[in-house]
């Protein structure tokens, strides 16, 4: 795992507790998004005893730091891979076969310009998803 991960959440001052160690190991574990049910699931399997509002909290926490992403058609969580510094602005590639999801580097491209444009007529976006549906390189070798 990105050892900058735990670095930033310790800054933060958000306390990592052992029930949110696990929830970001078992987000490092996946290459593609989880719901909160079925990280709970993972967390009950696991032994970790943790409610689904406190799973709700602490993902909420780590998009806000920008450790995790929210993949609104997947509807579950991914963990980043852009090092980003927070959840505002994400571009993934959602493979519509395996269900895989990569996220672009930064710097965003096609938020930037949604951004711009937003501000021209005033509008003042908070958060800017972007996704792009298809067939990831691997699926298309098979
Ligand atoms: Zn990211
Ligand atoms: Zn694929």
């Amino acid at each position: 795992m990105n050892a900058d991960f735990t670095e930033r959440i310790k800054e933060s001052g958000l306390r990592l507790t052992q029930p949110r160690m696990k929830i970001l190991e078992a987000l490092n574990e996946l290459d593609r998004p989880i719901g909160v049910y079925q990280l709970h699931d993972k967390m009950t399997e696991a032994k970790v005893n943790v409610n689904i509002v406190s799973i709700y909290r602490t993902l909420a926490a780590f998009q806000e730091l920008g450790i995790v992403h929210y993949i609104p058609s997947q509807q579950g969580y991914l963990l980043c891979e852009a090092e980003c510094r927070d959840d505002q602005q994400t571009e993934h590639l959602v493979c519509d076969q395996c269900g895989n999801v990569n996220e672009l580097p930064i710097p965003t491209c096609a938020t930037n310009d949604l951004k711009e444009q937003a501000d021209s007529r005033g509008f003042r976006a908070t958060k800017i998803r972007v996704e792009v549906s298809g067939i990831c390189f691997e699926c298309q070798k098979s």
